[in-house]
């Protein structure tokens, strides 16, 4: 896939006047601060879609943000547009009535906020083309920046393309291009996978073993692959139904932890072969974080999705430990996944990635995934 596949930003000609509808991710993280106000605990993705809102404001488009939220704490964006609004001026529209009168008064440069689409109309999951068609009405051009949900063929992904001209944003063509490097590797390519699930993940790992020289599975994913190899693994997380890993169980480039921690309060680090059926596996041990430090030091791609350990319940060490690995290291790196930017965040080390010319963050999980495992997403075809 490269960017010749679809119209870019610095395709679209003037913008100056013309009514821009912008679907965005601003799916971040919310939560009650002490006076019950709604706070954004994780501005990311907010950081990285504000060059392109400020691009749009020079360049006198009137911008619409099409967004939605998935919060326990709340289903508006209201929240999420007045902490945009702190950083670049924006205004945040309650509903599509609202929305009619609104844009009528738009200036050149202005940009509204329009309300969480998934809560204003069941048609946005549905791809209705009724909802799609009152989107529409309230645009001359279209434009996706919102990559990590390009894997959803909701309406404002792959219906709105249908109805308008379309171009993909800069934000959406460099997660493109950067996790594109992947299919052509520079070599020695290291892929390293860690999280859960792994009934979601053997496609992409199988693909991998072909592409690269080394393919390291970690967190939850590694208890599956040790449970194959006839090692007891306790209590530890296991994938949901069957999944075949014989092949990769024995892959001479598939690589496992070699040492582990265990819920054992002062637990030392364990071989995996050592671990009793009380156990349960948390997170990778230090020589497992040397071995794939040394592995670093030669390589020159990595792509890493997926913490190596349950850090929700603190087993977060070899996580930080590698991303600081991956820092020093010269190779370009290419990292992503809610939960990995997750802990990088949490650690302080998100500010540091996001400075470091070798390293890029994806803002996609999923997306990212599906777009490893597949080539393609359904929100990249709408723009072909
Ligand atoms: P990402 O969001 O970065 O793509 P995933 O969603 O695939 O990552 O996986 C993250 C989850 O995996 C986290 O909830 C984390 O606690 C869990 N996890 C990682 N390692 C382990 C482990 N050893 N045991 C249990 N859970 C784990
Ligand atoms: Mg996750």
């Amino acid at each position: 896939m490269s960017s010749s596949s679809y119209k870019t930003f610095d395709q679209a000609g003037p913008l100056a006047g013309k009514r821009v509808l912008l679907r965005a991710d601003l799916n971040v993280p919310i939560v009650k601060g002490e006076g019950g106000q709604l706070e954004v605990r994780d501005d990311f993705r907010i950081e990285k879609l504000l060059p392109t809102i400020e691009r749009l404001k020079k360049a006198g488009a009137k911008t619409i943000v099409l967004a939605h939220i998935e919060s326990v704490e709340t289903n508006s964006l209201r929240a999420v547009a007045e902490y945009v609004n702190t950083k670049t001026a924006v205004t945040f529209v309650e509903s599509l009535d609202t929305l009619s009168t609104h844009a009528a008064q738009m200036k050149n440069g202005d940009v509204a906020i329009l309300e969480n689409l998934r809560s204003l109309d069941a048609g946005e999951k549905e791809n209705s083309a009724d909802f799609t068609k009152k989107l529409a009405q309230f645009g001359d051009v279209y434009m996706n920046e919102a990559f990590s949900v390009s894997h959803r063929p909701h309406a404002s992904i792959v219906g709105l393309p249908k109805l308008l001209p379309y171009f993909a944003g800069p934000l959406f063509d460099s997660e493109v291009q950067h996790l594109s490097q992947a299919f052509q590797p520079l070599h020695p390519f290291v892929f390293i996978l860690g999280g859960a699930k792994f009934e979601t993940k053997l496609p992409l790992v199988q693909k991998f073993l072909n592409k690269a020289d080394l393919v390291f599975i970690g967190g939850a994913l590694a208890n599956d692959i040790f449970a194959q190899r006839g090692l007891e693994v306790g209590q530890s997380l296991r994938a949901k139904g069957a999944i075949d890993l014989s092949a990769l169980a024995t892959h001479p480039r598939c690589a496992t932890p070699v040492d582990v921690l265990v819920n054992t309060p002062d637990s030392y680090p364990k071989l995996p072969a050592e671990v009793s059926a009380t156990d349960r596996i948390l997170d990778c041990g230090p020589e497992t974080v040397d071995y794939l430090s040394r592995m670093l030091r030669t390589a020159k791609l990595v792509l890493w999705n997926g913490p190596l350990g349950d850090y929700e319940k603190g087993f977060e060490q070899s996580t930080i430990d590698l991303a600081k690995a991956v820092m020093k290291s010269s190779a370009r790196a290419v990292l992503g996944g809610g939960d990995t930017i997750a802990v990088l965040a949490k650690a302080g080390l998100l500010e540091s990635c996001l400075d470091n010319e070798h390293i890029f963050v994806s803002t996609g999980g999923g997306a990212m995934l599906d777009f490893l495992a597949n080539g393609t997403l359904v929100g990249i075809e709408a723009l072909a």
